[in-house]
């Protein structure tokens, strides 16, 4: 491998990607996201903060044990007044049991007159001082400059220093940091290469931010200049509009120019399991367009697009989905026929003769659950069992004899307004009527919980399978005389299996009901079980 082509990665998720509203990731979490960025092949994983929190405190206290990637550790340079010695925030920085430090300052002259209030030079001095010491008590120590870009425009010569400073005192990176995120793809690329001339570009590395929507393409544009490492987030995770997002950026370098990226072919197919399982930790529905890893970046939907893709996937596709994991997905909708029904049987294993008079009954079957209002777009369990359903390949586990779901929105002892929902179920499973009743959180959530408390006892696969997203759309259907509901249920279970199912009523309920009774058959189906 040449060396001067190799690009390191520096995941920073777990810190700056922990700056998203609504992020608040635990040690366990930490834990198993270093253990898959690891295994995917990721050279440095910045696991926090030591100091700022007992959560990053008790990840530095047992670090994970993992095969090549780098943990570090993340802090400021040291104060104003104080000598790099005596500096309590540097000390809980380099005491950590971290592989290596990055230390982030400033180097734009507006920030470092206002919100440090320090002069300019004394400033270099910090710098000098922070890292020459962090290289001598730590086995790798990298500088973040902050608001770099913006600095070079304002002080071109001082944001310059700021970073030789750094150099000069042994940091193995200094990374420059568009942390306003507003600089664009020509900028960065001119002004890394400038840098590129005094500091070389194996010492170099980027930071973006995608507030402009270009946080991937100014990385590239950095690596093009020269600069070989760079730092982003899984999903590109951050505040505000997040971080350069790694998976494209790792995908791209790879597949698509000529540097090298330190991953084998095996450790990219874990770029959408990776990409995945953060989703998973966040308990969030993964971006579906998401690039190269989301579900319907594979996607075919126009009936024209099918067919061309059965003879030849490269006449719509950009890289061969596997190559990251991924899959191709055959979208069953209105627009399309016989091609993408038999596209789509393949995908889920369902092999069918061309001219097997079920084939016409199964898209006369679809077409007419879409004028309903049913979407199978998305709903890919749903139209699994309508497929196998038509083939009698499905068997009922159970049948509903009736439920009914009661609000009540009431003053509680406590003087607050609070509303509870309860749901009766009746089922007949394994021969036997059931009765089951559960309060929740909404008539949904009570309807589940009842469902589920009455078929658990005979079907214990259910036990670790959950609700995971909850879509309502009314549909304005062709007679216009009543409303149609369509709900869309994401479930999920232990072993990391997603699945969406969908339900149509008048009813919001009774759609729900539907959308939850399609969720666990499907669950049940590919358990194997058994209808008792
Ligand atoms: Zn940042």
């Amino acid at each position: 491998m040449s060396q001067d082509k190799r690009v390191y990665f520096y995941d920073s998720t777990l810190r700056d990607g922990a700056q998203t509203q609504g992020v608040d990731f635990s040690t366990a979490d930490k834990r198993t996201l270093s253990e898959s960025l690891d295994r995917l092949g990721i050279d440095y994983i910045e696991g926090g903060w030591p100091g700022a929190n007992p959560t990053d405190d008790a990840f530095f206290a047992e670090l994970p044990k993992l095969k090549t990637a780098k943990i570090t550790a993340f802090g400021m340079t040291r104060r104003s007044g104080r000598s790099a010695e005596n500096d309590p925030g540097l000390a809980a920085l380099l005491n950590c049991k971290a592989n290596g430090v990055c230390m982030v300052g400033k180097s734009w002259d507006f920030h470092v007159d206002l919100a440090l209030g320090v002069d300019r030079q004394e400033y270099l001095e910090i710098i000098s001082d922070s890292v020459a010491y962090a290289v001598k008590r730590s086995p790798e120590a990298m500088f973040d400059a902050e608001h770099f870009f913006d600095g070079y425009k304002n002080n071109r010569d001082y944001a310059l220093k700021c970073v030789e400073a750094a150099y000069e005192a042994g940091a193995r990176w200094v990374v420059l940091c568009d942390t306003n995120g507003g600089t664009l793809p020509d900028e960065v690329e001119r002004i890394v290469a400038e840098v590129a001339e005094r500091i070389p570009g194996e010492r170099l590395g980027i930071h973006c931010h995608n507030d402009t929507g270009n946080a991937v393409a100014n990385s590239l544009a950095a690596v093009r200049s020269g600069a070989r490492q760079v730092q982003g987030t899984l999903n590109g995770l951050g505040e505000r509009c997040g971080n350069t997002d790694l998976i494209p950026m790792i995908a791209t370098l790879a597949l698509k120019t000529d540097f090298e990226v330190g991953m084998d072919a095996r450790q990219l197919r874990e770029l959408t399991a990776v990409s995945r399982l953060l989703d998973e930790r966040l308990n969030r529905a993964p971006s579906r367009n998401a690039p190269y890893i989301g579900e319907s970046a594979f996607a075919h939907k126009g009936g024209l697009h099918v067919s061309a893709v059965e003879k030849d996937p490269r006449t719509y596709e950009h890289i061969d989905p596997a190559l990251v994991g991924n899959q191709r997905h055959v979208v069953v909708s209105d627009q399309s026929g016989r091609s993408n029904i038999l596209a789509r049987f393949r995908e889920i294993g369902i092999e069918i003769d061309d001219h097997d008079p079920q084939v016409a009954a199964l898209v006369e079957r679809v077409k007419a659950r879409e004028f309903e209002g049913y979407a199978y777009d998305g709903a890919e369990a749903s139209f699994e069992l309508l497929a196998r359903r038509a083939l009698g390949q499905v068997l009922e586990y159970f049948t509903l004899s009736r439920f009914r779901v009661m609000d009540d929105r009431r003053w509680n002892a406590r003087n607050e307004l609070v509303t509870e929902s309860e749901a009766t179920v009746t089922t007949e499973v394994a021969g036997q009527e059931v009765m089951t009743v559960a309060n929740g959180n909404g008539p949904v959530n009570a309807l589940d919980l009842a469902l589920r408390k009455a078929l658990v006892e005979i079907y214990p696969q259910l036990e670790d399978m959950r609700l995971t997203d909850y879509k309502v759309r009314i549909l304005t259907p062709q007679a216009g005389t009543r409303a149609i509901t369509r709900v869309m249920i994401e479930s999920a279970d232990s072993q990391g299996r997603h699945w969406t199912t969908v339900g149509v009523s008048a009813n919001i309920i009774d759609a729900s009901f539907n959308a939850l009774r399609d969720g666990i058959t499907w669950k049940l189906y590919q358990e194997g079980a058994k209808p008792a």
